[in-house]
């Protein structure tokens, strides 16, 4: 059986633009951010528009995808 190298599929249906943007967006909530009130590197997303910092417990509300508004 041959793989086809398909860019049909999910490429075609939601297009390059999108894609990149997820990659952007994804790219963005992976990666580590400082918490804003103590500077400690344990800031992250607990919950879609929370992040939580496990350091001081220090909880804020943001988007989905990352702290700023
Ligand atoms: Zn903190």
């Amino acid at each position: 059986m041959v793989k086809k190298k398909s860019l049909k599929g999910l490429g075609a249906r939601y297009g390059i633009k999108l894609r990149k943007q997820y990659t952007k967006i994804h790219f963005q909530m992976k990666s580590k951010r400082a918490c804003p009130d103590c500077g400690s590197q344990k800031f992250g997303r607990e919950s879609v528009g929370i992040w939580r910092c496990k350091k001081c417990g220090i909880k804020i509300a943001g988007t989905a995808y990352d702290i700023q508004l």
